[in-house]
């Protein structure tokens, strides 16, 4: 897999995908096994409806073994005590080897989940890559402080690793979302158990074995496909599991806290749902620019994004305007075949999710105008895809604009002043994220301090890069991925007092 992708067909990535080789059982202590129980679930592309292969569904008995061995380990301190540096070069090594593999990964992904190939080769591989480099440079540059206590004392603060970590995450960016959580986490000396979503394993299986080529030792790094209410749950409930680093809906995140507050009150790290807020006032100059990122703000990823600016708030006086021209932009997102670069959306994961999606076009159709969408499409592959959809005239109270689709469907509403765009955005179970459109520099530094949510994009929609956090507030959760803060979720503090 050496040619670049533009200059691959469609018919070039289907040869590609018939010779991939699925890695199918779990990855504990250095090895794939099958579950212990021997079980297995279909995983299945979404874009034919056709099984991929059938993989290890683990249990709690798995989990017994994955923690065992990553306890060994870190115990052991091939990993937890090993010099920084050394880390450093086996994450970085890490790294390569993802960009190496990077054609079949973003396969892997496709294949799995629906999303465009082009985002999975473009975005989500080379980002996960990029996450575990930037981690593994950052292991040995982090130091410990100094206190001067007065005369008779001096104390040290220094930052520990906390032992075993269980990463759970959603099918939305699998690989992504499995390296904002296990590069920090590795990268502070922790030993880690993997657990995807059912929708979509196979590129943390194939991770693994990267993880291993790289130098990771056994133990350290397990990865354990299976269902949420199986292995999911003995991974929230386990006496030896110190940490869980959570990624998906807000309903499973309050389970994760409710299962530490039953076992050992391990750390509960939440990243969850969201509704995140663009809002568009008329001090924005270029109204083109803001409808054409309102429209990627909720069709990116057939709008399976926790941070999608799913609620668009525009001033009355321009939204006639803004909407005819975010109405232009729609046709650049029609669904297809997730491998055709002609297409502008991919499949979504699932039957299932795509009749959800579905239900909540019914229920937007009740109380709000449907301008655009509203429909599944069919394609030459079958498949869930659904048109990008957008309502305007939307009640901020309806459940269009209060609960979130995780699909792409937009909805619009409108306001008089600033301070009624802030409560509209503000009122909101979820604080994830927003997007402000000004080019009043004062307006944008007052909206953007005035609004709950973990990020503020301005004159842009959800930015997001390694070096700054992400996370949210309220019911979207707590703690932050990416940024140096990563490492606050995957340390423990340790003071040491020293008499002199
Ligand atoms: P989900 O909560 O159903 O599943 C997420 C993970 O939890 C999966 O690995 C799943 O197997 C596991 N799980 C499910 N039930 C469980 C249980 N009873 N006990 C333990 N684990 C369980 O979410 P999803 O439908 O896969 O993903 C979509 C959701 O994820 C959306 O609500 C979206 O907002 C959220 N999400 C949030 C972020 C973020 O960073 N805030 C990012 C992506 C997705
Ligand atoms: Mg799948």
């Amino acid at each position: 897999m050496t040619e670049p992708l533009s200059e691959r067909t469609p018919s070039d990535w289907k040869t590609l995908a018939a010779g991939l080789r699925i890695r199918s059982q779990a990855f504990i202590d250095g090895r794939f096994r099958d579950a212990a129980d021997g079980r297995t679930f279909e995983t299945v592309n979404p874009a034919t409806g056709v099984k991929i292969a059938d993989i290890a569904a683990c249990d709690a008995a798995d989990v017994d073994l994955a923690v065992a061995a990553a306890r060994r380990s870190f115990e052991a301190g091939v990993w937890s005590r090993r010099d920084p540096t050394e880390r450093r070069r086996v994450l970085v090594r890490l790294a390569d080897l993802i960009l190496a593999h990077g054609e079949e990964l973003a396969l892997l992904e496709t294949l799995d989940m629906g999303k465009l190939l082009r985002d999975s080769a473009t975005l989500d591989i080379p980002t996960s890559a990029e996450v575990f480099r930037w981690y593994g440079e950052a292991c040995d540059k982090l130091n410990g402080e100094v206190v001067r206590a007065g005369e008779g004392a001096f104390a040290l603060i220094d930052r520990e690793p906390v032992g075993v970590i269980g990463a759970v995450v959603p099918w939305n960016f699998p690989l992504k979302m499995a390296a904002w959580k296990c590069a920090p986490a590795l990268a502070a000396g922790n030993s880690v158990i993997l657990k995807p979503a059912e929708q979509s394993p196979l590129t943390a299986l194939r991770l693994a074995e990267l993880a291993a080529e790289a130098g990771i030792p056994d133990g350290v790094f397990n990865v354990l496909p299976g269902f949420g209410h199986e292995a999911g749950q003995a991974i929230g409930l386990h006496e030896g599991i110190d940490c869980v680093a959570f990624t998906g809906s807000t309903e499973i995140g309050k389970r994760f806290l409710t299962y530490a507050g039953a076992s050992n009150m391990k750390r509960i790290w939440l990243e969850c749902g969201g509704k995140s807020a663009n809002l568009v006032f008329p001090q924005t100059k270029d109204l083109d620019r803001a409808a054409g990122f309102a429209a990627q703000g909720i069709f990116f990823n057939q709008g399976e994004v926790c941070s999608a600016t799913s609620r668009v708030f525009v001033h009355r006086s321009i939204a006639e305007a803004f909407t005819e021209r975010l109405l232009a932009k729609v046709d650049a997102y029609r669904p297809g075949d997730p491998l055709d670069p002609a297409s502008g959306m991919g499949a979504m994961v699932t039957e299932e999710h795509t009749r959800r999606v579905m239900d909540y076009i019914a229920i937007g159709s009740e109380s709000a105008t449907l301008a655009c969408g509203g429909e599944r499409v069919l394609t030459e592959t079958g498949g869930c895809f659904v048109a990008p959809t957008v309502f305007t005239g939307v009640d901020p109270l309806s459940r269009i604009a209060r609960e979130e689709v995780f699909g792409p469907v937009l909805a619009i509403s409108t306001f008089e002043d600033e301070a009624e765009a802030v409560r509209l955005a503000n009122d909101s179970i979820y604080g994830l994220g927003a997007s402000v459109w000004t080019d009043d520099l004062g307006q944008a530094h007052r909206v953007a301090r005035a609004l709950h949510v973990g990020s503020v994009s301005v004159n842009t929609v959800d930015a997001v890069d390694v070096r700054t956090p992400f996370g949210g507030v309220k019911q979207s959760g707590s703690g932050r991925d990416l940024s140096l803060h990563a490492f606050d979720k995957y340390t423990d503090l340790k003071t040491t007092w020293i008499s002199l």
